[in-house]
């Protein structure tokens, strides 16, 4: 009760969400019976989780911020979302995004701009920004969102909450709408780490519906926070981390770059040693991922044509009734990403483009596994500022794509 009063005083504010379940005391109701029967619960009951509105939900609405899926209620649950429920978390509703995950701010959705909770003339970041502001008010307990170049990490550092993009893999993709599938993950938003180990271990491991899906065993993340005695001197001796040097480089704002060197002093004192490393391919990741990201993604789109997925505008005949209904299912940066990929993928520019890209993603990769065969722990700032005001960058596509540098 107290935070679905919470939500409905902050959403006006806020428009975090798109739909809000109308189920979620009766849920709420139906746990606190099993404890009067002395029946056991799972580990997530009575949580409260808000889903990112392109993560499929069986008994609500499912946009990913479009109005090619205005309407559009999936008949299964993706499978994060289904064992979510199996544990015992309530669903509280689908939060806001930029349209199939294609922007750092919120303002690509079609439907609604989402506020920052800590300025409301403010962004709360993107893609996930629903799901980011949704925690950072608490509107909700934790939350998941999709990480495909950044839509997690980026929101939760403007909305000051936990986010986290698990490894590839990690995660199944089962449900989750298609945005760029080399990259794309579900990830999780908490306010504390201990949070959203807890959700991302409820939400790991393999799935036979995702072939992409990892057989690793799933560890208990949050169990090292529990045993860890933050009493101790020295509680993390002997962690090697590194601190991307091209990410504190001129172009960030001297506040990130400050929270950052504060954060590494307190790792310092926790016993960590704490070294600069550079990693010579980082800009290079920027347009190796708008070339890949947005290649996929005009082929993952192309299901979109009216007649097997998305809404339909009638027409006389069968290509105009494609075009039309893409036409005004898409919003203008959807159809930016699908003419850039579209190109990209292109005969006589493939080579050029997507391949070389490919090529590019491989020698960064490289870069990463030298950095980490001698740290533990890469840390860098999530995005080179804080939030950004509303319209700051929404008519600057190039802007708001260099701020996910470091993501
Ligand atoms: N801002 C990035 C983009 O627009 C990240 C998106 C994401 O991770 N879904 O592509």
């Amino acid at each position: 009760e107290s935070f679905l009063t919470r939500l409905r005083l902050t959403e006006p504010h806020l428009r975090s969400f798109l739909h809000v379940s109308d189920s979620v005391l009766a849920q709420a109701r139906e746990l606190d019976e099993k404890i009067q029967r002395n029946e056991e619960l799972g580990p997530l009951a009575g949580v409260l989780v808000a889903i990112k509105d392109n993560i499929c939900t069986a008994e609500m609405p499912s946009t990913a911020g479009s109005r090619v899926l205005e309407g559009y209620t999936p008949p299964y649950d993706a499978t994060a979302v289904r064992k979510i429920k199996e544990l015992g978390g309530i669903v509280v509703g689908k939060t806001n995004l930029d349209e199939f995950g294609m922007g750092s701010t919120t303002e690509a959705s079609a439907y609604q701009v989402t506020a920052n909770p800590w300025d409301i003339s403010r962004v709360p970041g993107g893609s996930s920004g629903g799901s980011a502001a949704a925690v950072s008010a608490r509107q909700c307990m934790v939350s998941l969102g999709s990480d495909t170049g950044g839509s997690v990490r980026q929101p939760a550092s403007f909305c000051g909450v936990v986010g986290l993009k698990p490894t590839y893999g990690r995660v199944s993709r089962f449900g989750l709408m298609a945005y760029a599938s080399s990259l794309d993950v579900i990830g999780c938003f908490g306010t504390s780490v201990a949070d959203a180990g807890i959700l991302l271990h409820a939400i790991s491991g393999h799935d036979r519906l995702d072939a992409t899906s990892s057989k690793r065993e799933v560890p208990d993340f949050s169990a090292q926070f529990v045993s860890m005695n933050l009493l101790e001197s020295k509680p993390l001796k002997g962690l090697r981390i590194g601190l991307i040097r091209e990410t504190l480089d001129d172009g960030v704002d001297t506040g990130v770059t400050s929270a950052v060197r504060t954060a590494a002093l307190h790792l310092e004192e926790l016993g960590c040693c704490v070294t600069e490393v550079s990693l010579p391919s980082f800009s290079l990741g920027l347009p190796a991922y708008y070339i890949l990201a947005s290649s996929e993604s005009s082929s993952n789109l192309s299901r979109y044509d009216g007649v097997r997925y998305g809404n339909r505008v009638a027409a006389d005949e069968l290509n105009s009734q494609y075009m039309d209904s893409r036409a005004k299912g898409f919003g203008s940066e959807v159809k930016r990403r699908i003419l850039t990929g579209t190109y990209a993928l292109s005969a006589g520019y493939y080579d050029a483009y997507y391949k070389r890209a490919q090529q590019v993603r491989t020698v960064i990769q490289k870069s990463f596994k030298t950095a980490l065969d001698e740290h533990d722990i890469l840390i860098s700032p999530a995005a080179p500022s804080a939030a950004y005001k509303i319209v700051e960058k929404k008519n600057d596509p190039l802007a708001m794509y260099a701020g996910d540098i470091m993501t």
